[in-house]
């Protein structure tokens, strides 16, 4: 017979009561609708100095339990403070990015379901799901059907994914057995992106045994495309001297400008040379879904792979990046290894998507994205998608149309690079607009960031959020006029 006292002692094991579960789970839902509803209350940007929020917390864990309306608290009085609100409308710095409702809803139950996708057999629904939601998805940017995906966690997972299986359709290279350092017989590899190209190609080629000098970036143009005609001379004259060419990363709508690389003309010489073609859409794919913008697609259905992150301008939050190929096979090949334990009595019919990656366990993502694409259907994520390179092109037509400021880039999407023009020829432009940029973000009523465009110091602006509407544009326009004079009238006295 157990006492009492073994009773209770027990009873302290296992989780907490499903009521503490009820009560802060509604507190925290009815925090979350008051945070989405008045996001104004918070400054966009943290207003915090390094190490600010650490000397606010513990160095040691707590030896005895704290209360959940403690631990509540002190991410209200602590850990809000120190978030930069990429849920804000204002957010308009990077790329803009959404949790949106349906994304947090889907993410709640995530964790509640806490299923592993590893196998089909560990979760078949959360398998079946993801074979279901990017199959939509990939009607909606128009890829044709002889695509499938795989959810990775972020686009330069998904890159090193694409590079990766080029590399194992190397013919004769065998990387995966001999690997690549100290053999003679391998041929050095190149991988080919633009100037422009995301730091995860570069990254990819770091990780993957091919080495940064493996990496060529082709230049471009004016408009910051990639030209071709150096992507096919940077493979003659590689191939003359020994590289073996095997990948190449077309960007369609790049980080900094969102630039749309020639892909047709790319996939031709990739075509020729029997060179693996992968497409980063990150940020720009999302425009896809729109009619109007179906363009940017064009080449990539030859493509070997692509990858469209959700997690930009899809509303998803944070994270899910869509990757799809049309070789699953040489994906599978460059990572399938079955120990003992996983196999299981389906793996002729099914998809295990262990097989295709990296990483063994993975979480339920595919959830929150179909609750995504249902809530707000094909259209509504259109409108938005629209809505948003509305915004981006009114914005656009002030900065050209105000002689005070000028546009650095064509604006195909929803960003937009300009700059305010200097004044007179001693006027310094990069310290001008360095100093406007942190005078806007420093009002915490908006937070845009920057980059160098023609050796320009270039302040960038990225429409994306779920909840950017035409109001947050014009305050955000109203902001830079209005500081733009007042650092121009301290210079001048
Ligand atoms: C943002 C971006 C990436 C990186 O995305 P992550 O999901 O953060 O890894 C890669 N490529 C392009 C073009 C991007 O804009």
């Amino acid at each position: 017979m157990k006492s009492d006292i073994e009773d209770r002692e027990l009873s302290r094991l296992g989780d907490i009561d499903p009521q503490v579960f009820r009560t802060f789970g509604y507190r925290i839902i009815d925090w979350v609708a008051d945070y989405l509803e008045h996001p104004e209350k918070y400054p966009v940007l943290a207003n915090v100095v390094p190490g600010e929020i650490r000397s606010q917390l513990p160095a040691v864990p707590p030896e005895q339990p704290e209360p959940m309306s403690t631990i509540v608290d002190d991410v209200e009085r602590i850990i809000v403070p120190g978030l930069t609100h990429w849920n804000h409308p204002a957010f308009m710095a990077y790329f803009g990015t959404s949790g949106s409702v349906p994304g947090i809803l889907g993410e709640l139950l995530c964790s509640a379901f806490n299923v592993n996708a590893m196998l089909w057999k560990t979760s078949p629904a959360a398998t079946e799901l993801e074979e279901v939601a990017l199959d939509w998805l990939r009607q909606m940017i128009g890829l044709p059907a002889g695509f499938s995906g795989i959810i990775y966690d972020t686009a330069s997972v998904s890159t090193l994914h694409a590079v990766a299986a080029a590399r194992e359709a190397v013919p004769g290279l065998n990387s995966r057995e001999l690997g690549l350092s100290g053999r003679s017989d391998a041929p050095r590899l190149r991988l080919y992106a633009s100037e422009q190209a995301h730091s995860s190609v570069e990254k990819a080629a770091i990780t993957l045994g091919i080495g940064q000098a493996g990496f060529r970036k082709i230049p471009v143009d004016s408009e910051f495309r990639m030209v071709p005609e150096a992507l096919q001379q940077a493979v003659e004259d590689d191939r003359k001297v020994g590289w073996t060419p095997f990948c190449a990363v077309a960007t369609v709508g790049t980080t900094s400008t969102t630039s749309v690389d020639p892909v047709p003309a790319i996939a031709d010489i990739c075509r020729k040379h029997s060179i693996w073609l992968h497409v980063d859409a990150a940020y720009g794919g999302a425009a896809a879904t729109i009619p109007e913008m179906r363009w940017i697609m064009e080449g990539c259905d030859r493509a070997d792979s692509l990858v469209v992150n959700p997690h930009k301008w899809i509303f998803t939050p944070m994270d899910l990046s869509a990757f799809y190929t049309q070789r699953m096979n040489v994906l599978k090949q460059a990572f399938s290894l079955v120990p003992e334990y996983l196999k299981t009595g389906q793996d002729a019919s099914v998809r295990n998507m262990m097989d295709y990656g990296v990483q063994l366990g993975r979480r339920f993502r595919a959830l929150k994205l179909w609750m995504i694409i249902r809530t707000y259907g094909r259209s509504g994520i259109e409108a938005r998608i629209r809505e948003h390179m509305r915004l981006a092109r009114m914005f656009a037509s002030w900065v050209e149309e105000d002689p005070a400021f000028e546009l650095l880039a064509p604006v195909p999407f929803s960003t937009i690079c300009f700059r305010a023009l200097p004044t007179g020829n001693s006027d310094d432009g990069d310290r001008l607009n360095d100093a406007l940029l942190s005078a806007v973000n420093a009002t915490g009523e908006v937070f845009l960031s920057h980059t160098r465009l023609h050796n320009k110091f270039t302040i960038r602006m990225a429409i994306g959020n779920i909840r950017t509407d035409e109001k947050v544009v014009r305050r955000a326009w109203e902001l830079l006029k209005a500081n733009l004079d007042r650092l121009r009238g301290e210079n001048s006295r």
